[in-house]
């Protein structure tokens, strides 16, 4: 497959996907959110979409999104840049529903996360990313081995995904839900890993990245 084919494939999958309803979800308004990027060299995967792109139709449109384009502005990337070179996966597709304690979303089930997975599979296989953010617990289990956020946030990992090394530097979910990230050691790593970023997104040519580096706010 030659970079020229690839926004006419992605253009195919995301037709596919969009038509995706092997969940059965009783609210009819739950449908795949699906990424704008048409020619990425880079990919984010994300846990599940929340409430808010029930309406917005676009990934980490929310609070959460709020604080996730703060950090990646400090990487370099103004949102709309971001949403245009870097492909926004997740893994899965559809807003799976309130928790039962009340407390922000469910955790897609194991079931689900096997279901949709073939739609990740598949953007790997197409997109053949330099390089992935995996963004929260869930997405970062998908990659690297379960070890504590601490050892694993700040740090440039090399692994096999699908068959090709890889560049992964994972990111703490930035839902607020978790208390990690309130703690000073830890904002420090994700300042470290956001200073990795932007040296990735400057090798990479990804967006509009800036010189400087702030830290987190
Ligand atoms: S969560 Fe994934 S597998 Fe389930 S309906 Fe949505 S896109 Fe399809």
């Amino acid at each position: 497959m030659t970079a020229r084919r690839l926004p006419t494939l992605l253009d195919a999958h995301r037709e596919a996907l969009a038509a995706c309803r092997r969940c059965a979800h009783p609210d009819e308004r739950v449908l795949p959110i699906i990424s704008e990027a048409r020619r990425p060299r880079v990919m984010l995967v994300g846990q599940a979409p929340g409430k808010s792109e029930i309406e917005d139709r676009r990934a980490f449109a929310g609070r959460a999104g709020r604080t996730l384009f703060r950090w990646l502005e400090q990487a370099g990337l103004d949102e709309p840049s971001f949403r245009r070179d870097v492909y926004i996966a997740a893994v899965t597709r559809c807003y799976p529903g309130p928790s039962s304690s009340g407390r922000g979303d469910r955790v897609p089930s194991p079931e689900e996360q096997a279901r949709c997975a073939p739609w990740l599979e598949a953007e790997l296989d197409l997109i053949r990313p330099a390089l992935i953010i995996p963004v929260g617990r869930l997405a970062i289990d998908r990659f690297l081995d379960n070890e504590p956020l601490d050892c694993l946030v700040g740090r440039v990992h090399r692994t096999r995904v699908r068959g090709r090394e890889v560049a992964l530097i994972p990111l703490p979910h930035p839902s607020g839900a978790s208390s990690w990230i309130n703690l000073p050691a830890n904002r420090a790593l994700l300042d470290r890993a956001l200073h990795h970023l932007r040296a990735a997104f400057t090798r990479l040519g990804v967006g509009r990245a800036r010189a400087t580096t702030r830290r987190t706010a």
